[in-house]
């Protein structure tokens, strides 16, 4: 596209100015280093097209780069080279803790600190970290992480992360992952179909899949509240009986309390 020129052969500083020109992309160009030939000639479309493959090449070449991440400073951050997606579980007590300990769940959750230490001998019990009253820091234990606050855990334990950390894309998982999340559990409202996109969208980029799990058994959590909604600010009233809130069509939100009072209020799955 380079041509001899007839009568205004193009300047370097010509060249340089129209290369310059990055004003609707993210970049400025620090220097401009310009090899050329006398006496030639650029039509203005060709340099333009030239700026506009050169931004694109940049654009790509930094979202398609991995950035792994070494985890302790001795595993390198380990991904998928299967599409499979993982099935987990979350429990409450002991007695449901005998129910699925038989089924072939990968990792099986519990919010009750003292239940998961009498049971990880198993290793696919994992101790789902109270996100209101973090126990501070862990060491070498099995978590399921479900706030940003309790991300600083994931370097040195085994750690997932929770749907409330809303992993809806290839983006978010690579950043989890660089945190030294090992597994990530998808939101629950994202569908089978865009789970699928998820997982291409993270194989075109990254070049792997990603490690994700898909809770499928456990009611789940919509929000965990301070404040008691029976009584206040430490009740004890709410632990004697099972409470519920109820909205104006009728739709029951059970409400779990722990020994803080905290109110886990769960998603409405039962019949009125
Ligand atoms: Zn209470």
């Amino acid at each position: 596209m380079v041509e001899q020129s007839k009568n205004k052969p193009v300047t370097k500083e010509q060249i340089t100015e129209n290369l310059a020109k990055l004003g609707n992309t993210p970049y400025s160009a620090e220097s401009i280093e310009i090899d050329m030939d006398e006496n030639i000639f650029i039509p203005r479309s060709v340099l333009n097209e030239a700026r506009r493959m050169a931004v694109t090449a940049l654009n790509d070449a930094r979202t398609l780069a991995p950035i792994y991440k070494k985890k302790n400073d001795i595993d390198i951050f380990n991904v998928n080279d299967t599409k499979e997606i993982s099935y987990s579980c979350m429990i409450e007590n002991i007695s449901q803790y005998e129910i699925v300990k038989d089924y072939d769940f990968c990792r099986i959750y519990i919010n009750d600190y003292k239940l998961y230490s009498e049971l990880n001998d198993n290793k696919r019990v994992y101790y789902a970290v109270d996100s209101v009253h973090p126990r501070g820091n862990f060491d070498d234990e099995r978590l399921l992480i479900g706030s940003t606050g309790s991300l600083l855990n994931a370097k040195y334990n085994v750690t997932n992360s929770d749907y409330f950390l809303n992993a809806r894309n290839s983006y978010s998982l690579m950043s989890l992952y660089n945190t030294g999340i090992d597994w990530v559990t998808i939101s629950p409202e994202t569908t089978v179909e865009q789970i699928g996109k998820i997982t291409d969208g993270y194989n075109t980029r990254y070049g792997k899949y990603p490690n994700i799990e898909y809770i499928v058994y456990g009611r789940i959590q919509l929000m965990v509240t301070k404040h008691c909604a029976i009584g206040e600010p430490v009740c004890n009233k709410c632990k004697s009986a099972d409470y519920a809130l109820e909205d104006i069509k009728g739709n029951i939100y059970p409400i779990r309390t722990d020994e803080k009072c905290c109110n886990h209020i769960y998603s409405d799955i039962m019949d009125k």
